[in-house]
């Protein structure tokens, strides 16, 4: 038998580090109904039937959820308790209801509405938004095995340690996989958002997703290779790769090891300049992960992700608990709650959104939450309240001019005085601005009258520099933070806040980029916001950084 052929699968770097090993191609069989249909007679209690799966399922599910909550994996128990409400989605259940009164038998009726509910949420513009798509065929697909007495997934039942090839892995699969067996994970599908690399980045399992159609052409792949840093993965590689991979390997081993040592220091470079290294957080779940990284504060909590992943918006009660418990997480460590970006590309339950030629240019963030009070009040009350229990600070997204600004303070003065006049607790914030529009780079010296920090969201900048959606894969070229006129324009910032005394922090991707620590810190900016497991190496960098810094 000849060697076969090595071949190269280029996809999306989703986490961090190399594997090579046996190839497991994950392939599960389409979950078809057994019976297609009913009789009259049998419609009560096949809807029954139908309420008990769906109990069933969010029963597994709250245990998986109440493990992971047990283990410290906030950010992935969150993604079941989303399955869960998934599970017992009203209009989900009326539309399966709807379909077993027509004489669909129950397992055909929730895949059906499934695939349609799916459908709906793939057609989202919105990455985040278009990946639940995966979530809703997971969830139903859950409860038509149930109702068939099988079970779903199967990964559970590997043995031996493997790469796993698949088209996709839903969330559920992915937290069902052994312990220690898989080395790494390529997938047809998803991007960094999607829940399977959010996972694999967590699980500190190597992963390349993306790859595309390519991967139909390695079925029968017996090693595979994984550059989850770089983002590709190579089929049946040559022993020349397979050594190469193996020194990396051992590299990234020993990098890994040597960092330990940085997690939990003060970040300083070698002139002694302090750089704070914080944490972007998504949910007040993900806080006590993000201390045992290092995190010295968090720099960056989306709060979005409260309001997203529900039916109805989140009452102030509510928010004031989520942020209270970050604060009192980190004590005197700051930490900035971003005041809700959402709007436009997506969709928020409970609020009556506009359709719009170009969301990314549309009604988000800060403008959406000036045009409805009803919104902005809640969570500006909520964090004022939840001040009093540890050092919050405030800062709000997409800013283009001073004139939000004034509104945004005004707004918030509102609701100091309404809590005052009610006898209700609050704290004093301080107030920062999200530098993510070209506009508000140019008009940083009079922003930065207004404010006491401001916060670089690389993400944005650059695609409002340069006129490059972030989220389109042919225009990788452009979406570059290291792009001239980015780097200007941070520039530019940094100089308005030097002037008006105030400090400048990056919490957008590029805060955790190797190459542009030392660019940033050059620039004068004194706090870097990032996802946790990059802290230590963050600390790092800044450890070896020589040369005055700006003052
Ligand atoms: C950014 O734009 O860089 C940023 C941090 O905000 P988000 O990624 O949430 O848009
Ligand atoms: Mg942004």
């Amino acid at each position: 038998m000849g060697a076969k052929t090595a071949k190269k699968l280029e996809g999306v770097a989703a986490s961090e580090g190399v594997a090579v090993g046996p190839a497991f191609f994950y392939d599960p069989a389409r979950l078809e109904p057994e019976r297609s249909g009913i009789s009259g007679d049998e419609v009560e209690a096949e809807i029954e039937r139908f309420e008990k799966a769906v109990e069933a399922v969010a029963g597994q599910l709250s245990k998986i959820a109440k493990k992971l909550e047990e283990e410290g994996a906030g950010e992935e128990a969150e993604i079941f308790e989303a399955h869960i409400e998934l599970a017992r989605d009203l209009e989900l259940s009326e539309s399966v209801e709807e379909r077993i009164r027509d004489l669909q038998s129950p397992e055909a009726a929730v895949l059906a509405a499934g695939e349609e509910f799916a459908g709906m949420f793939a057609a989202m513009e919105d990455e985040y938004m278009a990946a639940r798509a995966d979530d809703v065929r997971d969830v139903t697909g859950q409860i038509a095995a149930e109702l068939m007495g099988r079970k779903a997934g199967g990964l559970e039942t590997l043995e031996r340690p493997a790469v796993i090839l698949a088209r996709n892995l839903a969330p559920s699969e992915t937290a069902r996989l052994p312990k220690g067996i898989v080395l790494g994970l390529v997938t047809a599908e998803g991007s960094r958002t999607s829940h399977v690399a959010i996972m694999a980045r967590s699980m500190g399992i190597p992963a390349v997703v993306g790859v595309g159609g390519a991967l139909e052409g390695v079925r029968d792949a017996s090693i595979v290779a994984v550059d989850g840093t770089e983002g590709y993965a190579m089929a049946d590689p040559d022993e020349e790769t397979t050594a190469d991979f193996e020194i990396k390997e051992r590299q990234m081993a020993a990098e890994r090891e040597a960092l330990e040592e940085f997690r939990h220091t003060e970040a300083r470079t070698l002139d002694g300049q302090r750089i704070e290294v914080s944490a972007n957080l998504g949910s007040h779940h993900e806080a006590g992960d993000a201390l045992s990284w290092g995190a010295e504060g968090v720099g960056l909590f989306r709060t979005e992700f409260l309001f997203m992943e529900r039916e109805e918006l989140p009452s102030e009660d509510e928010q004031y608990e989520a942020y209270a418990a970050v604060a009192r997480a980190f004590g005197e460590k700051p930490v900035i709650i971003r005041t809700l970006d959402v709007g436009g590309d997506k969709d928020l339950p409970g609020i009556d959104q506009p359709e719009e030629e170009n969301p990314f240019l549309g009604w988000r963030g800060i403008r959406m939450c000036l045009d409805t009070p009803e919104l902005f009040k809640p969570q500006l009350r909520a964090i004022l309240r939840a001040a009093t229990e540890g050092n919050l600070k405030v800062m709000f997204p997409m800013v283009a001019d001073v004139e939000e600004i004034r509104a945004a303070k005004a707004v918030l003065k509102e609701c100091r005085k309404e809590l005052e006049d009610e006898g209700t607790e609050f704290g004093e914030v301080e107030i920062g601005v999200m530098i993510e529009t070209p506009a508000a780079a140019v008009c940083a010296p009079e922003l930065a009258k207004a404010v006491s920090f401001f916060s670089v969201g690389t993400n944005d900048l650059v695609q409002y520099t340069l006129a490059a959606d972030r989220g389109n894969e042919r225009l990788r070229r452009l979406q570059r933070p290291d792009h001239p006129a980015v780097m200007e324009l941070i520039r530019c910032a940094c100089e308005a806040a030097e002037e008006a005394g105030i400090w400048v922090g990056v919490c957008g991707e590029a805060a955790a980029d190797e190459a542009l620590i030392p660019r940033f810190v050059e620039l004068g900016i004194t706090e870097l916001s990032m996802s946790p497991p990059s802290i230590p190496k963050a600390k790092k960098v800044i450890s070896e950084i020589s040369g005055t810094p700006a003052t």
